[in-house]
């Protein structure tokens, strides 16, 4: 690290994340002396890509909603200039997400606009069609309830408040009476791990909302948007370190005095960003000076389960492209589809479908994905993986990885019969790899887990006890690309004042 640039900053991030990253481009961009601490190589958190066999794969952000003028992600992208040099591809209008069960031959489709939404499940559902309105308008009214969701410079604390303890399982069977209807509402609930039942209705709209509004991939990968970032940062004289975390916080009482890099240079700034686990984050500084109650909350946040994901590259000209993103549910109870036994593991998973640059049409690679609990891997918990470390991990995980990818495909092929014959080479993840990469505590999805049953117990401030600290990212308010962009307006907010900054936004968007 050069220290001489580091000198005199007004604000140090700690993690590049969506969250991070985002912070250090508002606060640049008004002025502030920003640098952001990665400890990856590569910034972006989960917006990273790798190439595997010559082909670009995403690791988290597959697709990202909202983002059409006069839906809720356009100001905030517009602002931030994210439709400058990257190149945005819509997915299938009258379906981006088709849900298939176990048993039942039909795949039902979750279309884009609220009316088409309404036609295409109605197709199914004639009786239905009043109640799969009312679910709709259910969607529409909790996320305008959400101030900062349509860039309302003025909270309404009391709503939202009143909706953190809406179950999205009750809310859906409120409105539709149908079980299969009922599941297909809920079946894309591994968007935020909503396989224990405890998801709040909010949660579900903010993120379904935003997909049937409109939904796009980033052509060329989520990293093209850390890329942009990076890009304004630096203009704005902003700095970004790479391959160098943070593992300390120096207190002084109730103020935090500095942070000390994993190549032990002390860096002093005015304030603090931290883009990394609430839980993570407390442990890497003296917290005895705060309250118990608090410390102790942040210290217990339970957190979503983690995932196992198999990369494939598909030979040529093999498999036609669906511009779409497929779910494959194999459980009574949508809400109940976190695996409890190697039985059942594996039965339910997405598919997420990359086309060929070459052969128009046709699909190049695709990423199967479906939970998996840390306790899975725990017996490797002591070795660590990543680009700067590459350690390889013994034969037995190597043998782990490849019995459950084999399973994985062997059930996605029950739904893509041409897939066995199509497949060139994969390559897996598990709870490790996003340990290892993300550095969220047992590679959890998405972050603390929201739970309607007890709201404040899952609730991380982006203020903190200590004066010159703030958490950003998909721990505070909410996770995915556009929770986590809300989430650093409202981090920001806080030094520029949310008026100010929300205005700025609308100006720059109009
Ligand atoms: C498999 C998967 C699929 C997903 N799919 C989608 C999707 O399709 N659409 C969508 O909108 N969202 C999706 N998400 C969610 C979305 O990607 C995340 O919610 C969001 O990107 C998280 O941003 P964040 O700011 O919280 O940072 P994170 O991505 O959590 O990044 C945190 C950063 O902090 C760094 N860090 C950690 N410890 C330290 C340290 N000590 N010092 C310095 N740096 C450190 C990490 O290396 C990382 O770069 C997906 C997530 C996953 C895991």
């Amino acid at each position: 690290m050069n220290n001489q640039s580091a000198d005199n900053l007004d604000v140090a991030i700690i993690g590049s994340g969506l969250g991070g990253l985002i912070s250090a481009c508002i606060l640049s961009e008004y002025g502030y002396k920003v640098a952001v601490f990665e400890k990856n190589a590569q910034i972006g958190g989960t917006l990273q890509t790798f190439f595997f066999d010559g082909v670009k794969f995403d690791t988290g952000v597959h697709y990202i909603g909202g983002l059409d003028k006069g839906q809720p992600l356009y100001p905030y992208f517009k602002y931030l200039g994210l439709f400058d040099d990257i190149e945005y591809k819509k997915l299938d209008p009258d379906g981006y997400d088709h849900f298939s069960f176990e048993g039942d031959d039909q795949t039902y489709p979750h279309a884009q606009g609220y009316n088409n939404f309404v036609a295409k499940l109605g197709h199914f559902f004639p009786e239905e069609r009043e109640g799969i309105k009312r679910y709709i308008q259910k969607v529409k009214d909790v996320c305008s309830a959400f101030s900062l969701y349509y860039l309302k410079s003025e909270p309404n604390i009391n709503k939202e408040l009143e909706l953190l303890y809406e179950s999205a399982k009750d809310v859906i069977n409120s409105c539709v009476s149908n079980r299969k209807l009922r599941a297909i509402l809920g079946a894309n609930n591994l968007l935020y791990a909503g396989g224990k039942g405890n998801s709040p209705f909010y949660v579900h709209a903010l993120v379904s909302n935003s997909y049937i509004e409109s939904a796009y991939k980033v052509v060329g990968g989520g990293s093209q948007i850390a890329r942009v970032l990076a890009r304004k940062i630096k203009a704005n004289g902003g700095i970004i370190y790479r391959a160098n975390g943070i593992r300390e916080f120096l207190i002084e009482g109730k103020t935090i005095k500095g942070i000390v890099t994993d190549k032990a240079e002390v860096v002093r700034a005015k304030n603090y960003i931290s883009n990394i686990h609430p839980t993570t984050t407390l442990k890497m500084m003296d917290h005895s000076k705060l309250r118990k109650s608090y410390t102790n909350r942040l210290l217990n946040l339970s957190n979503t389960i983690s995932a196992f994901v198999v990369y494939i590259v598909l030979k040529e000209r093999t498999m036609k492209h669906r511009n779409q993103n497929r779910y494959h549910i194999a459980v009574e109870d949508v809400w109940d589809s976190e695996p409890k036994n190697m039985q059942d593991w594996g039965k339910s998973f997405a598919v997420y479908f990359t086309e060929s640059k070459k052969h128009k049409g046709y699909c190049r690679a695709l990423a199967l994905i479906t939970y998996m609990k840390w306790e899975d891997v725990d017996r490797w918990d002591q070795t660590e993986n990543h680009t700067l470390k590459p350690d390889e991990r013994d034969e037995s995980y190597q043998k782990f990885k490849e019995k459950r990818a084999e399973t994985l495909i062997e059930n996605a092929s029950n739904i893509l019969p041409e897939l066995n014959d199509s497949i060139e080479s994969y390559t897996t993840s598990t709870p490790l790899t996003l340990r290892d990469y993300i550095g969220g505590p047992e590679g959890s999805l998405y972050g603390v887990d929201r739970s309607f049953k007890s709201p404040m117990k899952s609730h991380v401030n982006s203020r903190t006890k200590f004066k010159n600290l703030f958490f950003v990212g998909q721990n505070t308010t909410m996770h995915g690309v556009l929770g986590v962009t809300i989430g650093a307006v409202n981090t920001c907010s806080h030094l520029i004042g949310r008026k100010e900054l929300v205005d700025r936004i609308r100006v720059a968007s109009e």
